[in-house]
């Protein structure tokens, strides 16, 4: 015998869990049929018994959800966000795409006479706006932050099967990223000082990425015809690199590094703002890590002027490394540009660079770019930049102070926050649709999104 409820709610909830198990007792039996269990396709079954189980959940909460009209119980009247009361009209019935697979819900609708607008309070409570539920929209955020718009959709309906279109995709994944991209903004959660690594490395670093057309206008760019095809993504990037490998060398500390990237301009702005968009970022990025605490800071980039600019403005006493991974390339290139690029001298006198490198002897490198100045204009330029840069490559002191100065974390960084997700071919953004993608990305990639999304539920329950 079942012993006695309590309440009305727990029959009630009792006898819609009843209901599902002996209606998904049967659809089972009726699936497995009068085969030997040795026979069965499994995976043909485990779907299809996936897709019933779904199913009939649906129909339930259906049937649940529509019994229980108390969404009127305030009566005819329902304050209206302007506020103004709003009118009991009727209750109308919409359908929603969820995990579950589409529901047809009837919900109480109100109309406001002073400012025209109707609304379902339920739908507000619910957190339903649109037609997709708060699971769905949070898959294609996933997706949508992992892969193209076009795989995304056809991994919600292998993985999930949920059929939402790749232009769906793309709107909802946009609207979201647009939403994690204000909750940056706004939400700037410094770190305990306890959580605070002694040495802490923020590395800046830009990317181009392909924009449509009428992003471009006006711009000057690298084309041979001097106009642009990209726009750049000025990405930070901070983590901590207190773990030592066998030779006692620092290495970043695996899952401490964050991103936050997106087309801004670092240069000082002319409307009496006192910093640009850029440094504004790098600075919310610095105090949510806990950077302008840490007892050591390093900054690393490659040798553009706005990433020392700015670097210099924010932390003027953090020591400014250029990263060896990008000086190394650099020397490539430059040797490649002198003997062409399949010439084994290139790759000699390449060599020699890079150990003049690690010896700090900048000198040296000077007096090699010196001797092919004449006939090569990368080699010329290359002397401006070691002349420049040079207090940024002294590796010996800085490895002596046990910093890390080759880390490839930057280049590395831009390549998974913004390259593999932005840089597809035949990938044209606009500008406002990219850092939508780029903020969702970076609060995956630091583990940020959760946070995000509990923010959003709660701002949602109280609108
Ligand atoms: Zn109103």
């Amino acid at each position: 015998m079942r012993p006695p409820t309590t309440s009305a709610a727990t029959s009630k909830k009792t006898a819609l869990a009843e209901a599902l198990q002996i209606s998904l007792v049967g659809e089972i039996q009726n699936l497995l049929g009068a085969e030997a269990i040795e026979d069965l396709d499994f995976e043909a079954l485990e779907t299809a018994l996936r897709t019933r189980s779904l199913q009939i959940a649906a129909r339930a909460l259906e049937q649940r959800f529509n019994r229980d009209t108390s969404d009127a119980a305030s009566g005819a009247l329902h304050p209206c966000s302007c506020g103004q009361m709003a009118r009991y009209v009727d209750r109308r019935s919409k359908c929603f795409q969820t995990v579950l697979g589409d529901l047809t819900l009837e919900r109480a609708y109100y109309h406001c006479p002073e400012c025209q607008s109707g609304f379902c309070p339920r739908d507000r409570a619910l957190g339903l706006d649109g037609a997709l539920s708060p699971g769905v929209v949070r898959m294609i955020g996933v997706v949508g932050a992992a892969v193209s718009f076009e795989e995304g959709s056809g991994l919600l309906k292998e993985l999930a099967g949920l059929h939402v279109g790749a232009k769906q995709v793309e709107r909802t994944a946009e609207s979201l990223g647009a939403e994690v991209a204000e909750d940056e903004r706004s939400h700037v959660d410094p770190v305990p000082a306890s959580e605070i690594a002694p040495t802490l490395y923020l590395g800046l670093d830009g990317t181009g990425i392909p924009v449509r057309p009428k992003e471009l206008e006006g711009r000057a760019g690298k084309q041979e015809d001097g106009s642009a095809k990209t726009r750049e993504v000025k990405l930070c990037t901070i983590w901590s690199a207190e773990s030592r490998d066998e030779e006692g060398v620092p290495i970043r500390d695996p899952g401490s590094v964050t991103y936050s990237a997106a087309i801004e301009s670092a240069a000082a702005p002319d409307s009496g703002a006192e910093r640009s968009e850029f440094a504004e970022r790098v600075l919310r990025e610095a105090t949510r890590r806990g950077f302008d605490r840490a007892q050591r800071r390093a900054i690393l980039g490659d040798c553009a002027i706005w990433i020392w600019n700015t670097a210099g403005e924010l932390f003027p006493s953090a020591t400014q490394i250029a990263d060896r991974y990008h000086v190394k390339g650099r020397l490539c290139v430059i040797a490649k540009a002198i003997y062409g690029p399949a010439d084994p001298q290139a790759i000699q006198w390449g060599k020699l660079r890079r150990d003049e490198l690690d010896v700090e002897n900048i000198d040296a490198i000077i007096q090699a770019l010196t001797e092919h100045s004449q006939s090569c204009e990368e080699a010329r330029k290359g002397i401006d930049y070691f002349q420049n840069n040079r207090h940024r490559m002294r590796y010996v002191e800085f490895h002596a102070q046990g910093l890390c100065t080759s880390t490839g974390v930057v280049e590395a960084g831009c390549k998974v926050a913004i390259g593999e997700r932005l840089k597809q071919s035949g990938m044209h953004w606009t500008v406002r649709g990219a850092d939508a993608i780029i903020a969702l990305r970076c609060a995956r990639l630091s583990g940020r999104f959760e946070d995000f999304w509990e923010r959003r539920s709660a701002r949602r329950k109280v609108a």
